[in-house]
């Protein structure tokens, strides 16, 4: 079987291992791919030159929630570099509203414009805000791609990411016990609009939950997906790589 990590962060972190060791500990499992997401202009440059750097890795640019106060500029620019494979990750966080919502919606809004004008896949982080997120890509219109990044609501929001044309990304949280709502949707998402991601170094899986997470873990998830939708494990495997594949356009 073989995987791609649709959405993680190398480097990120203050005792994050060597990216030579990391990649090499996820090819070990059969992990291949990595989409590797930049939050702000820092971390994008620095996605960009891992990717220039390590065959299997592409990067983003985007602006993060969190971040939104830092402003956009610089960002566009890496738009163009080829192995930049999509806009984000971006959108709305109301829950820790760490930068003022007036501000997290005019970044959101104005990088949802890049995604049309670049014809680039839009990756969106939403958090206690589904109901702006929804309204922001309604009014700017929904990019014909875009994922929702370690999606965590229940099948009511998947319904609404899915009839927008959507899809759903995947993360540890669906391998928790108590994420009986996020299971829920994640059994209705059809395989063609359905990406997993391990977001490491946050959100390890089980059973290595509260350590730090790392892109070899993802398989965990597909493996969770598998059991909610009641496939073998090598048909999540299979239609994830497709998918994945044709969403960001990867190509070797
Ligand atoms: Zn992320």
């Amino acid at each position: 079987m073989r995987w791609t990590d649709n959405h993680c962060h190398l480097g990120y972190g203050k005792d994050a291992a060597p990216i030579d060791e990391v990649l090499a500990a996820a090819r070990a499992v059969g992990v291949e791919r990595f989409v590797n997401v930049g939050t702000d202009l820092a971390t994008t440059l620095r996605a960009v030159e891992v990717a220039e750097q390590h065959r299997g890795v592409w990067a983003t640019a985007g602006l993060h929630p969190h971040d939104a106060k830092e402003g956009l500029g610089g960002l566009e620019d890496l738009l163009t570099h080829p192995k930049v494979v999509a806009v984000g990750e971006c959108g709305l966080d109301f829950y820790y509203d760490n930068s003022p919502r007036e501000e997290q919606c005019q970044v959101f809004a104005t990088q949802i414009g890049w995604a049309h004008t670049h014809d680039l896949p839009l990756v969106i982080h939403s958090r206690d805000a589904w109901d702006d997120t929804f309204a922001i890509l309604d009014s700017e219109g929904v990019p014909e791609r875009t994922v929702f990044h370690c999606f965590t609501g229940g099948p009511s929001e998947a319904e609404r990411g899915l009839e927008r044309g959507a899809h759903l990304s995947f993360s540890g949280i669906v391998t928790f016990q108590s994420a009986t709502d996020l299971q829920a949707a994640a059994a209705l998402t059809p395989l063609d609009r359905l990406l997993i991601e391990t977001d490491s170094p946050y959100l390890a899986p089980v059973p290595h939950r509260g350590k730090p997470n790392q892109p070899a873990f993802v398989a965990l998830v597909g493996e969770a997906v598998a059991a909610v939708q009641n496939r073998p494990v090598e048909e999540v495997a299979d239609a994830t790589w497709a998918t994945t594949e044709n969403f960001y356009g990867l190509r070797s």
